[in-house]
């Protein structure tokens, strides 16, 4: 396998490694120097452990530079919403920038550390994938008696993933974040225009048909069924499409962006049954409670990332593909574990 930088795909220019998981982030929830279980491969009865460590890519010197800055201006947000301190939609962007380079990071990772099993020919970088398609984030807070220190992430280990790093799980200390992005996943949530045909093609190209335009919000994403979340917000970002809609003059979509030229969206957020647009960026996201039902185990919570891999893996499927029907069935055991699973992860 030959090696390429994690931000721009081409071979990496000065060799340097970039930390998938930032030092920072090992620091704020234990012993940096620690091994610890990454998720467990339940098929084959294997913990997969590493040593946070060594969770390296390869990277360039310059590439590896140009994102620092992120890594320091996203601290302060994650500590925030840790100590349960409300965070602004400019803030929430950065975070959700973030999370596509934390994702990418680690489909690249696993893509090196199981030697490519999905067979796949990586054409997404941090670099052509950070604020490119639509997505959406939800953070919900873990309660415990005790403080409880730790890092996991989930969804990452699957075959799915491996095929379309769609959504992923990330839990810091107290809390969980649940994060997914793919072309046009919650553009129909936000009224914004969206194919209702998706079609893979080849090579990871999509077929976009039918296209609808209805101007209404909706809650259930692209075939999963949230559970309520302290805060739930959505961006769609059509940057990538080729549907012919001007968002010069469609009155929908110049109230509802905040880069026509790019045709990024503003952030959208949950409200009780609602899904709402934002104009104040600067404003506070309030946090919603998450109280009597709505209160679930942690596994629960932990099973939509996988509920979510399939359904949006289930969008693309064309006719009954043997390695896709295998996909969706490996990740359906993954869902009955956790929703059985009760116990704190360390
Ligand atoms: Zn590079």
């Amino acid at each position: 396998m030959n090696k390429i930088c994690v931000f721009c795909g081409n071979p990496p220019e000065k060799k340097n490694k970039e930390h998938v998981l930032p030092q920072w982030l090992l620091k704020m929830t234990g012993d940096p120097n620690r091994v610890v279980k990454f998720g467990n491969n339940y098929l084959e009865g294997k913990e997969i452990i590493f040593s946070w460590k060594r969770f390296t890519v390869p990277s360039c010197t310059k590439c590896n530079d140009k994102y620092a800055n992120l890594e320091g201006e996203v601290r302060p947000i994650v500590e925030k919403l840790c100590d349960k301190i409300e965070i602004n939609s400019n803030e929430a962007i950065k975070l959700l920038d973030w999370l596509d380079k934390v994702r990418i990071g680690l489909w690249i990772n696993y893509y090196y550390l199981e030697k490519n099993k999905a067979g796949i020919n990586p054409r997404m970088f941090i670099e052509n994938r950070i604020g490119r398609k639509d997505r959406f984030m939800q953070i919900q807070f873990l309660e415990s008696n005790k403080k409880s220190d730790g890092l996991n992430a989930f969804g990452v280990e699957t075959l799915s993933f491996q095929f379309n790093p769609s959504c992923f799980g990330l839990r810091i200390n107290n809390i969980l974040i649940l994060n997914g992005s793919n072309d046009f996943v919650i553009s129909e949530n936000c009224g914004f225009p969206f194919p209702k045909k998706i079609e893979s093609v080849e090579n990871g190209m999509l077929s976009l048909k039918d296209w609808q335009y209805n101007r209404t919000v909706s809650k259930k994403i692209s075939g999963l069924k949230l559970l309520k979340g302290v805060l739930t917000v959505l961006q769609p970002i059509q940057t990538e499409m080729n549907y012919e809609t001007n968002y010069f003059s469609d009155s929908y979509l110049i109230q509802n962006c905040i880069d026509r030229e790019k045709r990024i969206g503003t952030l959208f957020r949950f409200a009780d049954d609602d899904v709402i647009p934002i104009y104040d960026l600067n404003a506070e996201l309030y946090f919603e409670s998450v109280k009597g039902k709505d209160v679930k185990i942690i596994g629960e919570l932990i099973s939509k990332v996988y509920e979510g891999q399939n359904a949006f893996l289930l969008r693309v499927m064309s006719g009954k593909e043997e390695t896709f029907e295998r996909t969706i069935e490996s990740n359906k055991k993954h869902i009955e574990f956790y929703k059985e699973y009760h116990k704190n992860f360390a």
